[in-house]
């Protein structure tokens, strides 16, 4: 099933019992009378609403936004059936799964992981980096070294359904493929705030599927897959990273949050500006997307390009919309 039928079905049959919702104005979110909105939830891709029912249920039972985003992702990490983040995720194109994830806290802490191989986790790893060294990132080889160090178990995480699709894509190879396409792009970006207005988010993801073995994309760069700065909000990607990479656009926005636009306005701003910079660069349709929260509890979301939806968790419901686009095709 393609993508985007696969997304239909999922549209269709979601089991979670909660209502699908649609294009909505942006100002849906904006809260009433200046008003504060806690605890809120926001990820992206509506494919399971698992990972933010797991964030809403801490943050409900007065847990913080960190614990919440680290807990929710990893829902997204554990599914074998989510075959871009985690256990499941597609392999690059040597058949390997490669994982790259970041996090970052109310404190200003920020820790992630490049390149990571055999551990399920990668979320966790990030956040061990920022807790226990006093470094950012880690990568690769070293990355799982520090994993193991810490008890994680190294395992195999190439599922036999995604390494079918490997083995189907080596077989249809041809000189077109350039591992740029429009499709496989469900990385988890998931920002909260918690009670007391702490913010923190998180970003996990197998990255594009047949990738350059040791291609790293922008989930794992703080300011490009992810960003929080707890006086104003957060911002986080998902989409083909190089376009996100080169205009750093989740900082962007949390920047153009401080100068005092919506979350909706600055998702807008960066969208414009990551098709502006990127289009003497890249030729494919490509997708790229964000979402964002301020302090006040208020979201936005915004696409280069149709098919992107998002999940948001507040007022003690979980709901599914779809995100307004630029390019209308
Ligand atoms: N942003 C991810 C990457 O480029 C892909 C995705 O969103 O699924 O690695």
């Amino acid at each position: 099933m393609s993508l985007i039928s696969r997304r239909k079905f999922v549209y269709a049959s979601t089991l979670l019992g909660v209502g699908l919702k649609f294009i909505s104005p942006s100002n849906i979110f904006a809260s009433k009378n200046n008003s504060v909105i806690r605890p809120v939830v926001i990820s992206t891709w509506d494919r399971d609403r698992k990972p933010n029912l797991k964030a809403w249920e801490i943050l409900a039972n007065g847990g913080n936004s960190l614990d919440a985003v680290e807990q929710g992702v990893r829902v997204a990490e554990d599914d074998p059936e989510n075959n871009s983040v985690g256990y499941g995720g597609l392999p690059d194109e040597n058949g390997i799964v490669t994982l790259d994830a970041s996090i970052m806290d109310w404190k200003g802490r920020a820790g992630a992981v490049a390149f990571l191989q055999n551990i399920k986790n990668p979320i966790s790893v990030a956040r061990l980096v920022m807790e226990k060294t006093k470094h950012v990132m880690l990568a690769g080889e070293g990355a799982k070294r520090f994993a193991l160090a810490y008890g994680f178990k190294e395992e195999n995480l190439l599922t036999e359904k995604s390494r079918q699709a490997w083995i189907k894509w080596k077989e249809s190879l041809s000189k077109e493929d350039n591992w740029i396409g429009n499709e496989s792009h469900d990385t988890i970006t998931m920002l909260a705030i918690d009670k007391d207005g702490n913010i923190s988010g998180a970003c996990t993801t197998s990255g594009l599927r047949w990738k350059i073995h040791g291609r790293v994309g922008d989930s794992p760069i703080i300011g490009a897959g992810l960003y929080v700065d707890n006086d104003v909000g957060a911002a986080g990607a998902t989409g083909v990273g190089e376009t996100i990479m080169r205009t750093l656009g989740s900082f962007l926005i949390v920047e153009k949050m401080r100068e005092g636009m919506s979350p909706q306005e600055a998702c807008e701003f960066a969208v414009k500006r990551l098709i502006e910079k990127n289009k003497n660069i890249i030729k494919e349709p490509y997708q790229a997307a964000f979402i964002a929260l301020n302090k006040k509890g208020e979201i936005g979301a915004y696409a280069v390009r149709d098919g992107f939806d998002y999940v948001v968790s507040m007022n003690g419901e979980t709901n599914g919309y779809k995100s307004k686009f630029e390019i209308k095709e």
